[in-house]
């Protein structure tokens, strides 16, 4: 079963909706509809900051000032174009371009939202105040939605300097195009080795996705060559499914076949070497490739570390009701950053939580009772021509609100053995669910 957000009803920024009705509709799980329903009219300016203007913090961002104007909203983000990681994977095949993942700030800013296109370099919980380099934003509530960091010590030779050489490209934009101009210089016969990072991680079938990527890009113009997985993990996200279309469309488990994938632990890469173009496993194995795509492992990005906003888990606890932090007060953490039990790290999650966010925070602000959330996930991967495959998961707050747990018997998975026409829709729908949600995050 599929469930994909609905179309939105465009960048109008007249249109508002009632924070009762938005906090219903969290609590509903149904589309947040922004028809026929009536503008209200609030007090003197509440401030909220979002730092992060990514699939999270946008969002909460527009959902805020959707549902209340008078609220005066600022998004701290240094970079004036947002490149979506979700079908990242196909520009490294040459299914799609750069600028086709490239979203601008223009529909927000439209809506009257504040866009400061800096770096926030402190958060100051007591004062209440985020900085930057150039200025000081006051804030009644703040929103974080950083993303991931990399830790790029945990391997060791690995550097935000050796990524340059062997990119990771799980953050969009330069480095996928580092990567992808790698791939298209190789000759026909090379190796590409994709590092797979540990749990917990952002987009949890991503790297199986772009071994699925490289391998239809290899078969059509590199027929000679190989995609190769070193993983730390002995299992992972569709693995039936994505093994399935390897087998259908890649020879995998043939002599000739395009992927393989080494599961953990022996196939855990504890080092690389740039010089040499290889890395090392556990096992002591040295493993040499034409190309080297080195997905670290990751934590919450660097600002929530630093703000105190995360644990030793390196990953921020928050209240599963609110995402208001447990480590520091009027300060809500959503997205990748953000420790939400069984949903995963990726972009729908990321767009449900702020929704639960900003309908919790116009709450607080202005002194109501905060609803009750469920929360929605879909994340579908696109494995070759006409064929992607998904998951999708519903789920709500636990009794005892400590958890977000899955609803027994929602959501589901492609199923195995589908028809080709099954298997092409999927990939309909993950076109249209992009055109959905970047209108939902963005427009
Ligand atoms: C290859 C790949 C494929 C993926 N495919 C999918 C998919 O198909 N479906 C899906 O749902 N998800 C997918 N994802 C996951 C998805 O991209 C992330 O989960 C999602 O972007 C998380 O949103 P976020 O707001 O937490 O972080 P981001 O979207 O990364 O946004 C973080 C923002 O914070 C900003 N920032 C960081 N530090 C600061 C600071 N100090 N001050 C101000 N701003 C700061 C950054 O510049 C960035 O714009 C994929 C990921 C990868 C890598």
């Amino acid at each position: 079963m599929i469930t994909r957000t609905e179309p939105q009803s465009g960048a109008n920024p007249a249109m508002t909706i009632s924070r009762r009705d938005f906090v219903k509709t969290t609590v509903a799980l149904t589309a947040v509809s922004t028809i026929g329903l009536p503008n209200i009219v609030l007090g003197d300016s509440k401030k909220v900051v979002v730092v992060g203007g990514g699939t999270g913090g946008a969002t909460a961002a527009k959902y805020i000032k959707m549902a209340d104007p008078s609220i005066h909203v600022t998004i701290i983000e240094p970079n004036k174009e947002y490149y979506t990681c979700y079908l990242s994977n196909e520009v490294l095949s040459g299914e799609r371009t750069l600028d086709s993942i490239k979203q601008s700030y223009d529909g927000l800013k439209a809506r009257g939202i504040n866009l400061v296109h800096e770096a926030a370099t402190g958060i100051d919980a007591d004062k209440k105040i985020v900085k930057t380099a150039d200025g000081e934003y006051p804030f009644d509530r703040c929103i974080v939605s950083p993303g991931i960091s990399m830790l790029y010590e945990k391997i060791e030779g690995y550097s935000e300097e050796v990524a340059q050489k062997m990119p990771h490209a799980w953050k969009a934009g330069e480095q996928t195009k580092i990567l992808r101009a790698q791939l298209e210089d190789m000759e026909d016969g090379g190796l590409v080795v994709i590092v797979a990072p540990p749990k917990p991680y952002r987009c949890p079938p991503g790297p199986y996705e772009r071994a699925s990527q490289i391998a239809m890009y290899l078969k059509e113009h590199k027929p000679k060559s190989k995609v190769l997985i070193l993983d730390s993990k002995q299992a992972f996200s569709k693995q039936g499914l994505f093994i399935q279309g390897w087998e259908r469309l890649y020879g995998y488990g043939t002599e000739n076949s395009l992927i393989e994938w080494q599961p953990g632990p022996d196939a855990t890469v504890v080092s690389v070497n740039a010089d040499e173009m290889s890395v090392e496993t556990d096992f002591g194995d040295e493993v040499k490739g034409a190309v080297i795509n080195v997905i670290p492992p990751h934590r919450a990005g660097k600002i929530a570390v630093d703000a105190g906003l995360a644990d030793d888990s390196g990953w921020c606890p928050v209240n599963k009701k609110t995402f208001e932090s447990t480590l520091q007060p009027n300060i809500h953490v959503i997205g990748d950053a953000c420790i939400a039990t069984s949903m995963p790290k990726s972009a729908y999650s990321a767009n449900s939580q702020a929704k639960v966010a900003a309908a919790a925070v116009i709450a607080m602000l202005n002194g109501d009772e905060v609803g009750t959330p469920s929360y929605v996930n879909t994340c579908y991967s696109i494995i070759g021509k006409d064929y992607g495959i998904s998951v999708a998961g519903i789920y709500r707050l636990s009794e005892d609100g400590s958890t977000i747990a899955s609803i027994e018997g929602s959501g589901g998975l492609t199923p195995m053995d589908a028809e080709p026409f099954a298997l092409a829709r999927e990939v309909e729908y993950a076109y249209s669910w992009y055109d959905n949600i970047i209108q939902d995050c963005f427009g």
